[in-house]
């Protein structure tokens, strides 16, 4: 199972992949799909939904990974502005699909994702709801979202932390957290949760910010956390593609040397769709898999 490999950690990667909104972005999205599926990824996550994403197209990616490749598909799914019914109907779907593992999200209003949160009239409140629904439907692994600051609708990190055990609680058998720069965030949500008594896989992202509209990304992905520190070492390269580019990769490594150092066995990568910073990485960090190609 997933979380079987994980614990295994043999294989030292996953990598994240977006519905594409066009057919070349398809084109190419496949063509990455096909040169990072050597390495080796423990799974192929595909997000739902997130920044208004097509969500026929998340169930598609997904199906096809699973019928197309070796690369085992982790089907982000989010309750937002869909009934239980419909959510099951999906589930039912990525099911048939041959995906068999799913990572459970509350989401946020489509829109506005700032916007207090509203649930479907008939739907879902919150993850852990989805999470069983999730395993009542078949699903093998079932992740959950995890928040080194704490989510922004939690009063404080004990609620947070007693929110996502309760997510465990339902079912869920390993989290990824939300993308940080600060690897000591990280290190001490994972201090929280061992302190707790609870030893599930907690994945790490990792994003190389190698463009200036990579680091608009950023601010989306972190809730708008990414550190001042990012800036001081990106902004004075605004100007120089390339110099920014190597700079970005840089604090990825470094960032990515340090988690592997404090005993972290997989890192989930962004990809963006695309291939090469991915690949440099794997490279760069030793993740291959097993028989992967570097
Ligand atoms: P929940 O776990 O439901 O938590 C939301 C809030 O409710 C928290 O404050 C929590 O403390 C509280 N809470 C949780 N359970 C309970 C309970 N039982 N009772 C009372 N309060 C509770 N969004 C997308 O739209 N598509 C994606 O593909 C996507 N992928 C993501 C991947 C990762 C790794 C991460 C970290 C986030 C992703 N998101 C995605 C964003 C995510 O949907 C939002 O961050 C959302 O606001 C929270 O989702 P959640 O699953 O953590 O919600």
């Amino acid at each position: 199972s997933l979380v079987d490999d994980l614990r295994a950690a043999r294989r030292r990667f996953s990598v994240e992949f977006s519905p594409a909104h066009d057919e070349a972005t398809a084109q190419r999205q496949w063509r990455a799909v096909q040169r990072l599926e050597p390495l080796a990824p423990v799974f192929a996550s595909v997000t739902y939904g997130a920044g208004g994403g097509d969500r026929a197209g998340s169930v598609d990616l997904a199906s096809r990974l699973a019928r197309e490749t070796t690369v085992r598909p982790l089907a982000h799914l989010t309750a937002v502005g869909q009934s239980t019914a419909q959510l099951a109907d999906v589930l039912d779907e990525l099911a048939a699909g041959g995906v068999r593992d799913v990572l459970a999200l509350r989401g946020d209003p489509d829109g506005d994702p700032h916007a207090p949160w509203e649930p479907h009239p008939e739907g879902l409140e919150h993850a852990d709801e989805l999470v069983r629904l999730a395993l009542q439907h078949g699903a093998d692994t079932v992740a959950v979202a995890a928040f080194p600051l704490g989510h922004p609708d939690s009063p404080d990190l004990d609620t947070d932390l007693r929110r996502l055990l309760g997510k465990f609680a339902a079912g869920a058998r390993c989290a990824i957290a939300q993308l940080t720069f600060d690897v000591e965030d990280f290190l001490r949500l994972r201090d929280r949760l061992a302190a707790a008594g609870c030893d599930v896989p907690l994945l790490p992202g990792l994003l190389p910010v190698t463009s200036p509209r990579v680091l608009e990304v950023t601010r989306r992905l972190t809730d708008g956390h990414e550190p001042s520190w990012l800036h001081r070492r990106l902004d004075p390269f605004l100007d120089d593609r390339g110099a920014f580019r190597e700079e970005g990769m840089r604090v990825a490594v470094e960032d990515g040397r340090r988690l592997l150092a404090e005993g972290v066995e997989v890192l989930h990568l962004y990809s963006l769709n695309a291939a090469s910073n991915v690949e440099a990485l794997v490279g760069e960090l030793g993740l291959a898999g097993p028989g992967g190609a570097r």
